[in-house]
């Protein structure tokens, strides 16, 4: 099969970790005689040195033209200026918007091995498996007003969390349909004590437990939710979570983990997972950033992007036995005790993609 795939491997580590998701995808692509063309794309710092922005129009419609992205991270100290016209970020946000994935699945498994690289007392970390699904398109990241302003004689600040109800709906129906095929167990996390859109969240939510039966749902409030992913964590199954509660739940659950640089994600549209319509493009990254101070040393781990590639395959491209085996390649190889740096070891980013594919 042919698939187009654009590369955003965007700033500081991001180049090293996606040149890595490339090369397993090479090898993938002649063992299974898929064609899988790649086109190079600037997103982030390093387009905003380029071309004085952080995302240029060029760029999005390639995107969408694609049948899949592959993102590595954005951002760094050099374009943190708060006072700066475009910022990386804003570029990622854009890209989101642009390809319209409304929702980012971040899937938490603890391997056995790596459970004395969490914090986490190991006979918590036994079973894990979670998949965070995050609402990615609407809340406080994209509400307007947005602003700064003077008033009254102080400098004011606002931000808008904002919600429609078909923007909760659809994510929260992804959520239930992942959850069929896993432990059929739905947390919805909100905030409903507090906040109007978090009420809206849960009204829906019940309504679609109500429409499918055979999924347990519970309501938690976020402050709860955070505390139980790292009390009780094997307790859950499938998260949905509005945009900012996710982003912050999933850093906290990559600690589960073992490392940041060992979680994958995928954003998806309309017609992702589950839904009967065929895929539209999907946006496939590791859940951490570019890593500055590590940026450049060639020390990264590639397992994050390594894994979001074979997430790409299979919900972008259908190709599930190809992910199966970049998923076991992967799990073989920390299982036979390969190391990058954060979890103790000495390999590099090419070393341990090395082991990998070794293992493909
Ligand atoms: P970060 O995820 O970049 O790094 C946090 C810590 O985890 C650092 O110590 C880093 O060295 C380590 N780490 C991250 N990925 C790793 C990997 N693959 N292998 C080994 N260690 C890894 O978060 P930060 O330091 O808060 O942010 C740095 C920059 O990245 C900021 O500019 C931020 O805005 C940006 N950022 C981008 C994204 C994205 O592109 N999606 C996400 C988060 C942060």
């Amino acid at each position: 099969m042919n698939f187009k795939i654009t590369l955003l491997p965007g700033d500081g580590i991001g180049p090293e970790v996606v040149g890595e998701a490339v090369r397993v995808l090479e090898i993938i692509s002649s063992k299974y005689e898929h064609s899988f063309n790649f086109q190079e794309r600037l997103m982030g710092g390093c387009s905003i040195d380029q071309f004085g922005q952080s995302v240029t129009d060029e760029t999005l419609a390639d995107c969408k033209a694609s049948d899949a992205v592959l993102l590595g991270a954005v951002g760094g100290p050099k374009w943190d200026d708060p006072k700066a016209k475009d910022r990386p970020e804003r570029g990622l946000l854009a890209l989101r918007k642009g390809l319209a994935v409304f929702a980012n699945l971040r899937p938490v498994k603890v391997h056995p091995a790596l459970i004395d690289a969490s914090p986490l007392k190991p006979e918590k970390l036994k079973d894990v498996d979670i998949l965070v699904v995050r609402e990615l398109t609407g809340g406080l990241y994209f509400g307007q007003p947005k602003l700064r302003e003077m008033k009254d004689g102080h400098e004011r600040a606002v931000d808008t969390l904002e919600y429609f109800d078909y923007e909760i709906k659809r994510v929260v129906e992804l959520a239930f349909n992942l959850a069929k095929s896993r432990k059929k167990k739905v947390t919805s996390v909100d905030k409903a004590n507090i906040l109007e859109s978090s009420r809206m969240w849960r009204q829906i939510a019940t309504q679609i437990g109500t429409e499918n039966p055979d999924v347990e749902l519970d309501h938690m409030l976020v402050d709860t939710a955070s505390m139980r992913l790292i009390t009780a964590p094997v307790s859950m199954d499938v998260i949905v979570t509005e945009n900012m509660f996710g982003d912050i739940l999933t850093d906290e659950a990559s600690v589960l983990a073992g490392s940041m640089g060992m979680l994958p994600s995928a954003s998806l549209g309309e017609s992702g997972v589950g839904l009967p319509h065929e895929a539209r493009v999907g946006l496939y990254e590791p859940i951490h950033g570019s890593a500055p101070d590590i940026a450049g040393k060639g020390i990264a781990n590639p397992i994050g992007t390594i894994l979001s590639s074979a997430l790409m395959l299979r919900y972008s491209f259908k190709l599930e036995a190809e992910a199966a085996v970049i998923e076991n390649a992967v799990y073989q190889t920390i299982t036979e005790g390969a190391r990058t740096a954060d979890l103790g070891g000495k390999l590099s980013t090419r070393q341990m993609a090395d082991e990998i594919i070794k293992n493909i």
